[in-house]
């Protein structure tokens, strides 16, 4: 039995035979995995009949272990980096940041106060102020924090949003959002204990966006009601449609309405890398805050949120609480302990591999990866419209893009057109060849792609799209 075990320690040259096999996996995946299969299916009683058991007392060899997790669990694990991987946001990741994540792990660096690891705070400090740049934002007084996803970096900015408009007494603040923003918002918002009376949802247009003729009528009621506006949620980017709210108008109410401006670009802020998006975007850039999510169309691994304020100040005073353990380490007003900026205090380090991925292949890489997806998307929607076969629900908008199996001279009703589009998606992913998920439209059952794999081909989708084909044959209404 090796010595070190009671340290949780391996021989050195057991540790590197071990390392240069996950390599070896994690490489193989990289450069196999456009030929497998994206979508993997099991239920609770296969996944408990594989792995239930007890915590073991004693040692099992270490390779044993690692040959049955990759047997059994990666390979139980869905291709989110797939090509044919369309559905819902997909998780295009990259080599180069999933080392970064390997040494930020291997080297266990504390990402929450300066002290601890001056670099790791620099890193973060360098890569916010490059997403502030691109986003317009200023660089000076701007900052922001890496935090686990979307979810979270919009939670930091709701709590920021409210501390800074309301402080302590937020018992008639009104926050603002559309019914197409992300669930997560919502989930923030109760979990910063929120009263439904509190919320606004306001109905979109026929274009998904928000509506600023019933956004303005609800402002100017609680405002009647004695209420106090304090927040609004935009989204550059819907999960649903890949919309962009009227982003301009929209700064421009809460400015004179003195309401904090929060954009949700979760999935959608990356396309600013493009000029299309660029253009689309337009008006970002006045946001008090902007959730941005580099582990969709950034490329990176999970876990890696974002979250940019125009005022760095404004998470400092919403985060910092100064105990007694942590008076050794506060440093000058500079040196940022991002412990400060967030909800975490040990914190991984996050930054990392964003700062090798855009190092090693350059802001001009991601820049064409982007623009690809868009036009990819516009090319599959063109390739739509040409096909009697295919009805476009909602044009292709930063690389996501809507549609429906709806033949010309059928005329099948609605609830036909419904079943019949479920059960192409059904049959899709049960083949296990692309993940393709229906989202609802207006009621409508439609197949939702969203294209921001950059190794994602027209041919890919075209073979999808004929493999949809060959499902749309159920005879019974
Ligand atoms: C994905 C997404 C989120 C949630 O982000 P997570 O990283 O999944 O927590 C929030 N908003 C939008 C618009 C998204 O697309």
């Amino acid at each position: 039995m090796r010595k070190n075990i009671d340290t949780l320690e391996l021989p050195k040259d057991e540790m590197r035979e071990y390392g240069y096999k996950v390599v070896d996996a994690i490489v193989e995946h990289f450069s196999t995995q456009n030929d497998k299969f994206p979508v993997v299916v099991g239920s609770r009683e296969e996944m408990d009949h594989l792995f239930l058991e007890e915590a073991p007392e004693k040692p099992t060899d270490p390779q044993e272990v690692l040959d049955f997790v990759l047997n059994k669990v990666i390979s139980k694990s869905a291709i989110v980096s797939h090509p044919k991987s369309y559905s819902f946001v997909p998780g295009p990741s990259n080599y180069i940041s999933a080392m970064a994540d390997t040494l930020a792990t291997g080297f266990n660096v504390f990402s929450g106060g300066w002290a601890a690891s001056p670099a790791a705070a620099e890193l973060e400090i360098v890569t916010m102020n490059w997403l502030l740049k691109i986003f317009g934002f200023p660089v000076k007084k701007g900052g922001g924090i890496f935090t686990s996803g979307g979810s979270m970096a919009n939670l930091t900015a709701i709590a920021t949003a409210r501390r800074i408009k309301c402080g302590d007494d937020f018992a008639k603040a009104v926050i603002y959002l559309s019914d197409q923003a992300h669930s997560s918002n919502i989930k923030a918002i109760r979990v910063l204990g929120f009263k439904k009376e509190q919320i606004r949802i306001i109905p979109t247009d026929a274009e998904f966006k928000f509506s600023i003729n019933k956004l303005k009528n609800a402002i100017a009621k609680d405002r009647l009601e004695g209420l106090q506006p304090f927040c609004l949620v935009a989204t550059a980017g819907t999960t649903n449609t890949g919309t962009v709210d009227p982003l301009s108008s929209l700064a421009k109410i809460c400015k004179t309405e003195n309401i904090w401006f929060h954009i949700d670009g979760a999935y959608g802020g990356a396309a600013i890398l493009a000029k299309d998006g660029k253009a689309l975007l337009k008006g970002i850039s006045k946001a008090d805050s902007l959730t941005v999510d580099p582990h969709k169309w950034f490329f990176q691994p999970y876990e890696m949120g974002c979250l940019l304020v125009r005022n760095s100040k404004w998470l400092k005073s919403t985060f910092t609480e100064k105990p007694e353990y942590l008076r050794d380490i506060e440093g000058n007003e500079s040196e940022i302990n991002f412990y400060d900026h967030g909800i975490q205090l040990t914190r991984r380090f996050r930054a990392l591999k964003f700062y090798m991925s855009i190092k090693t292949f350059g802001l001009k890489a991601f820049r064409t990866a982007i623009s690809y997806n868009i036009e990819l998307a516009e090319k599959v929607e063109g390739i739509l419209r040409k096909s009697p076969h295919w009805e476009v629900i909602s044009p292709a908008t930063l690389a996501v893009i809507n549609f429906r199996f709806n033949p010309i001279g059928e005329n099948y009703s609605e609830k036909k057109l419904d079943k019949i589009n479920q059960y192409i998606s059904e049959q899709v992913v049960a083949s296990q060849e692309a993940l393709l998920v229906t989202t609802l439209l207006n009621g409508q059952v439609v197949l939702r792609m969203c294209l921001i794999n950059p190794r994602t081909t027209i041919n890919d989708v075209k073979e999808t799209l004929a493999q949809c084909k060959t499902f749309t044959n159920i005879t019974s209404t």
